[in-house]
C-alpha cells in the first residue's frame, strides 16, 4: 500500500533530556565525538539502525525508551555537561575575536550549490561540496561570521551501485527536510518565510528557507518544493546538477539571486548582521552580484539611486570569488538568449539587461560571443579573486588572461588560497589522540601537531594496523553488500570474508570520475599491476572508489573496466571497487590507507583534497605533482610520480606515468613498507618498519598544520575577508560616496585611455659597460590626455631578458612625474639600481592609479611603451 500523504512526527522530549533536542540539530555533533558517542550510547541497537543519525534516532524511539533516558540520572547528567560545553562552544571568544582587527567584517556570506557536512545531509557530490563543508566548520571553530547560503535538493546527489556487469547504477532516494537536521525559517505568525523570483509568461518562483546549524555558522537552503510552485517551478531543487540548460540556470538564479533576498529575511527575523562580504564559492552564485547590483539602483528614500557603474563599483569591493577549475569544460556556460529570456521577466527591473550580458560575455581571444560564462562574471563581480592551489593560481591566470590585455600572465590579478580540510572531522579519533598535543590551541596549531615527534615508533605502527584493520572489516562488509546487489547469492559469498589483509600495504584510491583523475590508469598493463598485487614477499592491496557523473558515458565505462578487472578470482582478494563513495566511507577509507594514490593529467587537478585527509592519518601521498602536492610534496612524505611533457600523445603520456607509478610501487614505496632499511642504516629487528614510520611522522608534524582547513580559513581572513570589509565599508560610507566618486573616476580614466601613450624613453647612467651596482635613471615622456599625473602610475619594468627580448623575473620601479611639459604631455623619471649580472633589458608603462583599487591591473587598462 503506498501513502497519499506523507509528514514526519516531531518527537516531545520530557523537559529533563529537552537539551538533546539542540545537540541533534545542532550539527557540531558530527565532528564533537563526545557528543556523538552520547546519541550512540542512547540506544547503540537504533543508533546503528539509523545510521548514525541523531534526529532520525530520536524519532524512532518508543516513548518508553524517551522516558527511560530521562529517568537515567547519569544520561541526564552528560547531556546537561555537554549542552553546556556547545554553549560555552556557540558564544566564547575564539580565535577570530581574539585575533582579528576590530574592523574585521561583521558578517560573511558564503555562497556554494553544494555542502558536504556529514552524511546525515547528503547535499554534495563531491570535492566542491566537502570543501564548502570544512570550510563552514572550520570557521566555525575559529569563530569568523560567516553565514553559508545554499539550496536544498530533494534528492541530494545520487547513489551508485553496480549491475551484474559492471555499469554504474543510479538511483535518487527522497529526502524528507522534516525528518533532518534543518530547521524552516518561519515568519513571526508562524507561516513559512519565503522568497520569491518572477520568472518569464507571468510564472514565478519561490522558495523556503531551511536553516541548518554548522556549530556557530548557520546555513540557509532554499527549497523550491513548495506547495505555491507550479510543478516545473517545484522541481528546480530536485537533484544537485540534474538538469542542464534553463533548470541549471533556475537553480543558479535561485541560489544567487533568492540567496541575497534569503539573507535579507533572515536578517529580518534573527537581527542578524548584515555580510559585509559575499564570498562566492565558484560560478554558481554568481547572480548574488546582481541582486545586489539591482538593489543598490533601485530609487531609496530621498538618496540619488545609483547608476549600473556606481553599484557595480561597491558592489565588486566586498566580493570574493573563489575559482576552483582549470577545466574549461567544467565552467558554467548558458545562451546569451536564455539571460536574456529570463533576465525580461524583471529578476532584476532596475538593471538594463544588456549590463548583465557584458558581465559574462567571453569578449576576448577564443571566446563564444552567444555564450554566457559564468567565472567570467564572478570575476568581474568581484575586486578580490583566487584559485585554490598555488599551481591552481598559475593555471588560472593564464586561463583567463584574456580578461586583462596587455598584462603578463603572473599580473592578472587572481591570487591563491590552498585548500585545506576540516581536521577534526577527518582525523580517526584515536590517530587524534595519539599524535595531537591535547592542550594545543588555535592560536599555534603548528605546535599540536609537534607532539607527535614524542610518540613511539610501536604505538605509531600499532595505530596504524589496527586503522588498516578497520578498513578491512569496512570492505568485507560492503563488498557483500556490493555482490548481493550484483544479483550474487550468499553461498557464492563466502570468498569476500577474507578479501585484503591487515598487514599488508594498502593503497587507495577514491574521487569523482571524471576523465582527467585517471581512474584506470593503474589498469594501463594489467599484467604488471597484477605481479604487484601477488608479489610474495611484498604483496599490494588496493582499495577504490567512486562516482562517475550519470550522464558521463566514458566515466561509467572507466569504473565497468575496473570493476571487471577486480571481479577476476586471481586478485580480487587484492583489489576493490566500493560503491556508492560518501562521507560515511571516506572516514574509514582515509585512515585505512598507508598510501594515498592521485594520478591526474597535470594539471587539470586544481587542488584535491583527498590526500590532505590521508595525510592527517598518517598515510604517504603517491601523487602526480599537481594542486596541493604540488606545493606541499618535500621527498620525505610520500612520492612524487613523474610526469610526461605535456605535450605529448595521451597515451604516450599515459604509458609513461603509469610505468612510473609501477616502478615507484616496487622499488620503492613496497620496499620501505616491508621495512627493508634505507641504504646505510640498519635493519630493524622488532618488525616494525622505522623508515617508514618516520616518514610518517614528518607527514603528520609538517603537513598537518598546512593542510588544516583552520589555515585556509585564517588566510581566507587576513588576505580576502579583511581586505574586502575594508574596501567595501569605505564604498559604501555617507551614502555610498566613494564608491560614486570612484566609479566616476573609472569612467572618466576608462574614457580618457585610448589617448594615452609613451611617447618616448631617454635612459643615463648605462651608456659604456654596465655593472653591477649603476644606476639607470629612465625619463618618460608620457601623453595623458585629458587624465593627470595623479590619474596613473608610471613604472620601469626591468629584469633579466631572454633571446627574444621578454623580460623575466620582472621587478617595477615607480617613475615619479617630473614635469608638464603641456598639452597633456608630462615628464616621469626614475631609478634602478642593477644589482644582477647578464642580460638585462627594460622597459616603460603606464597603469591607472587610484588609492582604491586593490590591484594595479584590475581595470584592464596598461599602455606599454
Ligand atoms: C574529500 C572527498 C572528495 C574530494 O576529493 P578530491 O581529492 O578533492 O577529489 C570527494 N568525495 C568525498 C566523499 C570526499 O571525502
Amino acid at each position: 500500500m503506498k501513502a497519499i500523504r506523507r509528514f514526519t512526527v516531531r518527537t516531545v522530549l520530557p523537559e529533563s533530556i529537552a537539551p538533546l533536542s539542540r545537540l541533534a540539530k545542532n550539527l557540531r555533533w558530527s565532528w564533537h565525538r563526545p557528543t556523538e558517542q552520547l546519541f550512540a550510547d542512547l540506544n547503540p541497537q537504533a543508533w546503528e539502525a539509523v545510521h548514525g543519525d541523531p534526529v532520525k534516532l530520536l524519532g524512532s524511539l518508543t516513548r518508553e525508551e524517551i522516558q527511560q533516558i530521562a529517568d537515567d540520572p547519569e544520561t541526564v547528567r552528560r547531556i546537561e555537561e555537554l549542552d553546556a560545553d556547545l554553549e560555552c562552544y556557540l558564544t566564547d571568544e575564539l580565535w577570530y575575536q581574539q585575533t582579528q582587527p576590530a574592523d574585521a567584517p561583521a558578517s560573511i556570506a558564503y555562497f556554494s550549490a553544494e555542502y558536504g557536512i556529514t552524511s546525515v545531509l547528503p547535499q554534495y557530490s563531491g570535492g566542491l561540496g566537502i570543501l564548502a563543508g570544512d570550510h563552514l566548520k572550520s570557521a566555525s571553530d575559529l569563530g569568523v561570521p560567516v553565514v553559508g547560503v545554499g539550496l536544498f535538493y530533494q534528492h541530494g546527489y545520487f547513489k551508485q551501485s553496480l549491475s551484474r556487469d559492471a555499469w554504474q547504477q543510479e538511483t535518487y532516494p527522497v529526502l524528507d527536510p522534516d525528518g533532518l537536521p534543518l530547521t524552516l525559517l518561519r515568519e513571526e505568525d508562524g507561516t513559512p518565510a519565503r522568497v520569491t523570483l518572477p520568472l518569464p509568461n507571468g510564472r514565478s518562483l519561490s522558495a523556503h528557507i531551511w536553516r541548518a546549524d554548522v556549530g556557530r555558522v548557520p546555513l540557509l537552503l532554499l527549497d523550491s518544493d513548495i506547495p505555491d510552485n507550479d510543478d516545473h517551478a517545484r522541481s528546480i531543487t530536485n537533484r544537485l546538477y540534474g538538469g542542464g540548460g534553463d533548470h541549471r540556470l533556475q537553480q543558479e538564479l535561485l541560489l544567487g539571486m533568492g540567496g541575497v533576498r534569503a539573507l535579507r529575511v533572515f536578517r529580518r527575523l534573527t537581527g542578524a548582521p548584515e555580510p559585509e562580504v559575499y564570498h562566492c564559492n565558484e560560478g554558481h552564485a554568481g547572480f548574488a552580484g546582481i541582486e545586489r547590483v539591482s538593489e543598490l539602483m533601485e530609487p531609496r528614500g530621498d538618496a540619488e539611486p545609483m547608476t549600473w557603474e556606481e553599484a557595480l563599483t561597491a558592489v565588486r569591493c566586498g566580493t570574493v570569488f573563489t575559482t576552483h577549475t582549470p577545466v574549461p569544460a567544467g565552467i558554467d556556460r548558458f545562451e546569451r538568449a536564455q539571460i536574456e529570456h529570463f533576465f525580461q521577466a524583471g529578476l532584476a527591473p532596475s538593471v538594463p539587461t544588456a549590463n548583465i550580458l557584458a558581465l559574462g560575455a567571453e569578449d576576448y581571444d577564443g571566446g563564444d560571443p552567444g555564450k554566457f560564462n559564468m567565472a567570467v562574471m564572478g570575476l568581474r563581480l568581484a575586486q578580490r579573486a583566487n584559485g585554490v592551489a598555488k599551481l591552481h593560481g598559475v593555471v588560472s591566470r593564464q586561463m583567463f588572461q584574456g580578461l586583462w590585455p596587455g598584462f603578463d600572465n603572473d599580473e592578472v590579478p587572481i591570487g591563491s588560497i590552498t585548500n585545506g580540510v576540516h581536521v577534526t572531522s577527518w582525523i580517526d579519533p584515536r590517530m587524534a589522540e595519539l599524535v595531537l598535543d591535547p592542550h594545543g590551541t588555535d592560536l599555534d596549531r603548528a605546535a599540536r601537531w609537534r607532539h607527535v615527534y614524542s610518540v613511539e615508533d610501536t604505538e605509531l605502527w600499532a595505530v596504524r594496523r589496527e586503522l588498516r584493520k578497520r578498513l578491512v572489516q569496512d570492505v568485507r562488509t560492503r563488498l557483500r553488500a556490493s555482490w548481493k546487489a550484483r544479483g550474487a547469492a550468499d553461498a557464492e559469498l563466502g570468498w569476500t570474508d577474507s578479501v585484503l589483509d591487515p598487514d599488508v600495504l594498502t593503497i587507495g584510491f577514491a574521487r569523482r570520475v571524471p576523465t582527467y583523475k585517471r581512474l584506470t590508469l593503474m589498469l594501463r598493463d594489467p599484467q604488471r599491476l597484477k605481479k604487484i598485487l601477488l608479489n610474495p614477499e611484498r604483496p599490494v592491496q588496493l582499495v577504490v572508489a567512486g562516482k562517475s557523473h550519470p550522464a558521463d558515458e566514458q566515466g561509467k565505462r572507466m569504473i565497468q573496466d575496473l570493476v571487471r578487472f577486480t571481479d577476476n578470482p586471481e586478485v580480487r582478494h587484492r583489489i576493490v571497487f566500493l560503491p556508492n563513495y560518501d562521507i560515511a566511507m571516506a572516514r574509514t577509507l582515509f585512515p585505512g590507507c598507508d598510501v594515498w594514490l592521485n594520478n591526474p593529467l597535470r594539471p587539470l587537478e586544481a587542488c584535491g583534497t583527498s590526500g590532505m585527509k590521508a595525510a592527517l592519518n598518517g598515510g604517504l601521498n603517491l601523487s602526480v605533482l599537481d594542486g596541493w602536492w604540488d606545493e606541499m610534496y618535500d621527498g620525505q612524505n610520500g612520492w612524487a610520480i613523474p610526469t610526461a611533457d605535456e605535450g605529448a600523445h595521451p597515451d604516450e603520456r599515459d604509458d609513461i606515468e603509469a610505468a612510473a607509478l609501477y616502478e615507484l610501487i616496487e622499488n620503492h614505496v613496497a620496499p620501505r613498507f616491508y621495512g627493508e632499511a634505507a641504504e646505510g642504516s640498519e635493519p630493524g629487528t622488532d618488525g616494525v618498519p622505522h623508515q617508514w614510520l618516520a616518514m610518517v611522522r614528518h607527514t603528520l608534524a609538517t603537513l598537518g598544520p598546512r593542510v588544516s582547513a583552520k589555515r585556509m580559513v585564517d588566510d581566507y581572513v587576513r588576505e580576502l575577508y579583511v581586505p574586502a570589509a575594508r574596501s567595501q565599508r569605505r564604498a559604501a560610507a555617507d551614502g555610498f560616496a566613494v564608491a560614486r566618486a570612484e566609479s566616476r573616476w573609472v569612467g572618466r580614466v576608462r574614457q580618457a585611455w585610448p589617448e594615452v601613450s609613451v611617447e618616448h624613453v631617454d635612459a643615463e647612467g648605462v651608456e659604456q659597460e654596465p655593472q653591477i651596482g649603476d644606476e639607470l635613471r629612465v625619463h618618460a615622456y608620457v601623453t595623458l590626455g585629458s587624465l593627470t599625473p595623479e590619474d596613473v602610475r608610471a613604472e620601469i619594468g626591468y629584469g633579466r631578458v631572454s633571446e627574444t627580448d621578454h623580460i623575466h623575473e620582472r621587478r617595477y620601479a615607480l617613475l615619479a612625474p617630473n614635469g608638464d611639459l603641456g598639452g597633456g604631455r608630462h615628464r616621469f623619471s626614475g631609478s634602478v639600481t642593477i644589482d644582477r649580472s647578464g642580460p638585462f633589458g627594460y622597459t616603460v608603462r603606464v597603469v591607472p592609479q587610484h588609492p582604491h583599487i586593490a590591484d594595479k591591473a584590475e581595470l584592464g587598462l596598461v599602455v606599454n611603451a
